[in-house]
């Protein structure tokens, strides 16, 4: 695919103060740009370097010194982009990487596009796209188990399952080519139970690979979560707990939490964006009466619901009209204040909620069964991150599509149908996965998936 062999430069660390800031400058003539804005100590030149190499230096923006600084070279192929690169390792701060970076583009590199590192390595074949969005997806990775699955497909896992798959379509595709290409020769047809041997082999591998996804969407997307309940339950209390800091008010007052408190919180590897919310009862106030319903929203659209009910006290109509609204949703119900004397009728409970768990809020306690209990309630007890896996929705899409042309394949093959027909179902199946791996996809989808990431990725 070609794209205009231009020299691009960006900051690729985080805008912020820090010890190390980096400019990385990729291109054709990224040597030469570095030259004009970096002497090394031993007055080398960047352009004659073999590549693999750091020079320490000073950076010049129009000969005013900027900065002491690493340049570190790689020679393409052999970089991330597979062009010349130079990155120059500044001391950190928006202020110093900046000033680098607009040397490097009054000397003639250009300011590189989102994702426009990553979108090189990929045109120039250093990458797949499945690899490519690994990348993505490592940068993003909120949680320990989340960066563990996304380098296990950056290492290939999932790239090796798609290679087998295809490759186990692809000899089918050639049978099947001799078969329709000379109907009347004596060529041997590879037999229908072959034929249900493979297409459901590889069925079932694209399958596991859409699954464990599934299973683990929780940990690597996150999960919209609401704490709902009548008022001074405990709500604030726990979104305080999980937050690590007093996020929400916590008083004795009913209704004191009005509008909605969000914030992004860690429960184990889960993470969670979390929603406290007004507390839920018949009330007359105008303003509580807004909350309430913005709490019943945020309640509808919530992949995990925590009710929260005070144990210590008895079930009130508040707390049923809760009860009804979780039904067949993924809720949870818990029991707070277990560290007062219980007065609550668990038994009503527990016939509208699968999974009770006891807490206590203000002591902390209770989070190990809550994190057991919310990993179950999303079927993310079962995630594997150090299975093979797609890494996001577009090759959970891909992977989905050709399994669905592999079973057309399968019914065809039980209703004796002829092998051109089994043919075009096994074609669309591999043209799904090589749509995965970037091989078969237009530039709108390309640029649509770089432009999700940052600037200097
Ligand atoms: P909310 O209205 O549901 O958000 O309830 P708050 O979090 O504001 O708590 C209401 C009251 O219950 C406050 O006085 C809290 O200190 C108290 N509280 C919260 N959790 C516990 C708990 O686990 N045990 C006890 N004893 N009190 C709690």
């Amino acid at each position: 695919m070609p794209y205009e062999k231009t020299t691009i430069a960006a900051i690729a660390t985080a805008p912020a103060a820090g010890g190390i800031g980096i400019v990385r400058i990729s291109g054709e003539k990224a040597l030469s740009v570095a030259d004009k804005i970096f002497k090394t100590k031993k007055g080398l030149l960047l352009s004659d370097s073999e590549g693999y190499r750091a020079y320490y230096g000073m950076v010049y923006s129009k000969e005013t010194p900027v900065d002491e600084a690493i340049c570190l070279i790689f020679r393409g192929p052999k970089s991330f982009t597979g062009e010349d690169t130079a990155e120059i390792h500044c001391h950190g701060g928006i202020f110093v990487s900046q000033s680098v970076l607009r040397a490097a583009l009054d000397a003639g590199a250009l300011p590189a596009q989102a994702g426009e590192f990553t979108k090189r390595a990929y045109l120039n074949g250093r990458l797949s796209l499945d690899r490519a969005e690994a990348v993505m997806s490592l940068v993003c990775a909120q949680g320990d188990q989340a960066a563990k699955a996304a380098l296990n497909v950056l290492e290939g896992s999932l790239a090796e399952k798609i290679n087998e798959s295809v490759a186990k379509l692809t000899r089918l595709a050639a049978g099947f080519g001799a078969w329709v290409d000379f109907p009347d020769e004596d060529i041997e047809d590879t037999s229908p139970e072959e034929l249900r041997a493979v297409f459901t082999e590889v069925l079932e591998s694209l399958k596991s690979l859409a699954e464990n996804y599934d299973r683990g969407r929780a940990v690597i997307n996150g999960v919209e979560t609401v704490i709902v309940g009548r008022p001074n339950v405990g709500k604030s209390t726990l979104m305080n707990l999980l937050a690590g800091y007093e996020k929400s008010i916590v008083t004795d007052f009913a209704g004191t939490t009005r509008d909605i408190v969000e914030e992004t919180v860690m429960l184990g590897p889960l993470v969670l964006h979390m929603a406290d919310t007004a507390g839920l009862r018949d009330t007359d106030n105008p303003v509580e009466k807004i909350g309430v319903e913005r709490a019943l929203k945020k309640l509808d659209r919530a992949s995990l619901i925590l009710a929260v009910f005070d144990g210590s006290d008895i079930l009130t109509d508040d707390d049923k009209m809760l009860l009804e609204k979780c039904a067949g949703r993924p809720t949870l119900a818990l029991i707070n204040k277990t560290d007062l004397p219980r007065s609550l009728d668990l038994e009503y409970i527990s016939e509208k909620v699968d999974k009770l768990v006891e807490i206590s809020a203000s002591k902390g306690e209770g989070l190990q069964a809550l994190e057991k209990a919310a990993l179950e309630v999303l079927g993310a007890d079962t995630f594997d991150p150090s299975a093979a896996m797609v890494a996001n929705e577009r090759q959970r899409s891909c992977i989905l599509r050709a399994a669905d042309m592999l079973e057309e394949a399968l019914k065809d093959l039980d209703r004796g149908m002829t092998y051109d027909a089994l043919a075009l179902y096994n074609d669309a199946a591999i043209e799904a996965l090589l749509e995965l791996k970037g091989e078969k996809v237009s530039d709108a989808v390309v640029d649509e998936i770089f432009s999700a990431f940052c600037v200097g990725k």
